[in-house]
């Protein structure tokens, strides 16, 4: 499979993005042949880590481009009382709100949750930890973060963290875009507040369900400059290889960051 010749966008996300497949094929712990899923399971450990980090806590948390993914809420759900998630697609916020409220045919997050929990220390917590995510998360919106205010016309106010997982690099064109788009997310971030991110690096593409999506080749320099840039200092940054030879997107290694927001940007 190639990279696509052009950006989708937001639009094309809007219109193609099938949020059923993409959770069958990236958020099963194992594949059909019993294989682990390596890349979960190394990203699940690296949002553990990052909220387990000395000040990562507070009131509100905002978690951009959720897509209709929870994984990336399960250890953080614990340092924050209350989260508000984003994305821009319809479909996608749906599918999320299927499971929050416990519908019939939501996905089934029970495998990657109890491994959350093993990971914490506790595997038999999981449906309590569940539940207390399906309290906590108290509005799912709409937001675009190539606009100044991402959730226009909707005003929040500015949370104490920030989290945004595979999101700011499929949804911009180029490196101008991203550093905007983090600019713009960035400005929903109290001073002193953190933004904790999970990025792929050197991937042009992933695909899944016969569609294929366009992703901002980035390095890690990149995605610190633009963080640094935003107002932020980076805290903790770690890269971990992509495993080798997956046919569904060409990513090199995957960048996990927790940077705390200046009291300025002078400052
Ligand atoms: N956070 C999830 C989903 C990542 S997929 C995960 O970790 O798996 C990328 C997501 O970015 C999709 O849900 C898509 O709807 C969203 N997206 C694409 N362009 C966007 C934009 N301009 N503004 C906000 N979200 C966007």
């Amino acid at each position: 499979m190639d990279a696509p010749a052009v950006f989708t966008d937001a639009e094309f996300y809007q219109r193609s993005f099938d949020p059923r497949e993409y959770l069958k094929e990236f958020y099963s712990l194992s594949d059909s042949q019993g294989q682990p899923n390596t890349f979960l399971m190394q990203n699940l450990r690296s949002l553990f880590e990052m909220f387990s980090l000395e000040g990562v806590r507070g009131d509100t948390l905002i978690d951009v481009g959720c897509g209709p993914t929870i994984y990336q809420l399960l250890s953080a759900c614990e340092r924050f009382r209350e989260i508000i998630a984003l994305d821009y697609t319809d479909q996608n916020r749906r599918e999320l709100e299927k499971w929050l409220k416990n519908e019939a045919g939501a996905f089934d997050w029970s495998p990657v949750v109890k491994y959350v929990c093993e990971l914490e220390g506790d595997r038999e917590k999981w449906a309590e930890k569940e539940e207390k995510l399906r309290k906590k998360v108290r509005e799912v919106l709409k937001c675009d973060v190539t606009k100044a205010n991402p959730t226009d016309p909707v005003s929040l106010p500015p949370a104490d963290c920030l989290v945004s997982t595979l999101c700011l690099e499929a949804a911009c064109k180029d490196l101008a875009t991203f550093r905007s788009a983090l600019r713009n997310v960035g400005a929903l971030v109290k001073p002193g507040g953190h933004l904790v991110m999970v990025t792929v690096l050197g991937e042009t593409y992933y695909a899944f369900n016969k569609q294929v999506f366009s992703c901002l080749r980035l390095e890690r320099h990149m995605v610190e400059e633009a963080v640094e840039g935003a107002g932020f200092d980076v805290k903790f940054s770690e890269v971990q290889k992509c495993p080798a030879d997956d046919v569904r997107a060409d990513c090199e290694s995957v960048l996990s960051l927790v940077a705390r927001k200046r009291a300025s940007i002078t400052g």
